[in-house]
């Protein structure tokens, strides 16, 4: 199928991106990588009059270390981020979850800024952010604000950016050397979005964990965290996490899978995150 018609216009800025969507309201649409969004306008599920291109707004490109955090530019592409040396030292969890983001083709054009805006349930980059404890940059009309990965997910593809904001950057706490990340996901074939996975970061402390933080993504509305669990693990019981996860999550069955059976996969993740936690292999 092909799109509605719709204008377009190239932003210039955040400023200029901003004006024209509070001109604009429900009618416009920011443009980043288009790997979701033109699906969307194809399919006639999204049908704004304006498309507001940010492909050609400078400086939201940048990757940068920023005192104690890590500052992704909304518009770094899916590729730019797996090629970087500050991701992948200072943000390791970040680079062991593109590779499992769809196909070259869609990480040649895909933003980390699309995708944690887009807020896909099932995709790997919002539950890294969740799990790592970031932040948001969102620009509107006052100005820009930061809001917690924790407060950013409202609901079903909803986010805390306003319908007049947009998302700049990301700010990812730089990793230190008694941090321990884990990452696992399953799914029909590689590329494909996970039928269930999980994002996890934690301290060790000797042979023990704190603070940690468990993100699934593909079981639910939006990524959750797994409180129950999180403090099971830190507790040192991995069967009594695997247990606590009934607490925590309730899986929707959906296109791809029953509720029953992510609920299974998602105690088999578990399992396969906490060996990487604690340092041994899954
Ligand atoms: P766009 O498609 O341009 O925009 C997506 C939405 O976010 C739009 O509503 C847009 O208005 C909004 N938006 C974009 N940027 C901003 C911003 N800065 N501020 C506010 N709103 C913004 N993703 C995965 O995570 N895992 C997968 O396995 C996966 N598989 C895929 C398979 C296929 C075949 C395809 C086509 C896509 C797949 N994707 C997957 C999606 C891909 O990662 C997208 O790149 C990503 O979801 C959106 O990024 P984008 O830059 O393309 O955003």
């Amino acid at each position: 199928m092909k799109p509605a018609p719709f204008a377009y216009a190239k932003a210039r800025s955040v400023e200029d991106a901003v004006k024209l969507l509070s001109e604009h309201g429900d009618g416009a649409k920011l443009l980043a990588g288009g790997q979701s969004l033109m699906a969307t306008l194809n399919m006639r599920l999204s049908h704004p009059d304006l498309l507001i291109d940010l492909n050609t707004i400078p400086g939201l490109d940048s990757i940068a270390l920023n005192g104690g955090d890590v500052a992704i530019g909304a518009m770094v592409r899916h590729a730019a981020a797996a090629r970087s040396d500050v991701i992948g030292k200072h943000a390791p969890l970040i680079a062991m979850a593109l590779p499992h983001i769809a196909h070259p083709a869609i990480r040649n054009r895909g933003t980390i800024g699309g995708s944690i805006a887009f807020a896909d349930p099932a995709a790997e980059l919002p539950a890294c952010f969740l799990a790592l404890g970031g932040a948001a940059e969102i620009a509107g009309k006052g100005g820009g604000r930061w809001v917690k990965a924790d407060d950013f997910f409202k609901g079903l593809y909803e986010t805390a950016i306003g319908p007049d904001e947009m998302l700049t950057a990301i700010r990812l706490p730089v990793a230190t050397p008694e941090m321990r990340y884990g990452f696992a996901e399953l799914s029909r074939r590689h590329g494909d979005y996970a039928l269930a996975g999980l994002a996890a970061s934690a301290h060790a402390e000797g042979s023990s964990l704190k603070n940690v933080r468990l993100a699934y993504f593909g079981v639910g509305l939006t990524p959750i965290r797994a409180k129950h669990a999180e403090t099971a693990l830190a507790e040192g019981s991995v069967d009594e996490a695997v247990k606590a996860l009934e607490a925590d999550l309730d899986p929707p069955d959906d296109i791809q899978e029953t509720g029953a059976v992510k609920m299974h996969l998602a105690g088999v993740l578990l399992r396969r995150v906490a060996a990487q936690l604690s340092g041994g292999h899954a």
